[in-house]
């Protein structure tokens, strides 16, 4: 009997940590690499990745510690940072 409680638990305790790990790589995502957040030109970006013009779509590539440029393309000033 106690056979299939371990299996149980076993399984209960396999999901939660698929769960746990795919909820902790999403704040990690999001804390630390920013992905999601919005920047404006003039300011200096923490993380290196891609940052993508909210109207056009551009995507600029910038390493850590530049300024964000207007979008290049058309001159808009927000960003989404998507890698
Ligand atoms: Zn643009």
């Amino acid at each position: 009997m106690s056979r299939w409680k371990t299996v149980f638990w076993g399984v209960v305790g396999a999901a939660a940590a698929v769960v746990a790990g795919t909820f902790a790589r999403r704040k990690y995502e999001e804390t630390v690499l920013e992905i999601g957040h919005e920047f404006r030109t003039g300011e200096v970006v923490a993380r290196e990745g891609g940052y993508q013009c909210e109207q056009c779509g551009y995507v600029l590539s910038l390493a850590a510690g530049k300024r964000l440029p207007p979008c290049p393309k058309c001159a808009h000033s927000r960003f989404l940072k998507i890698s």
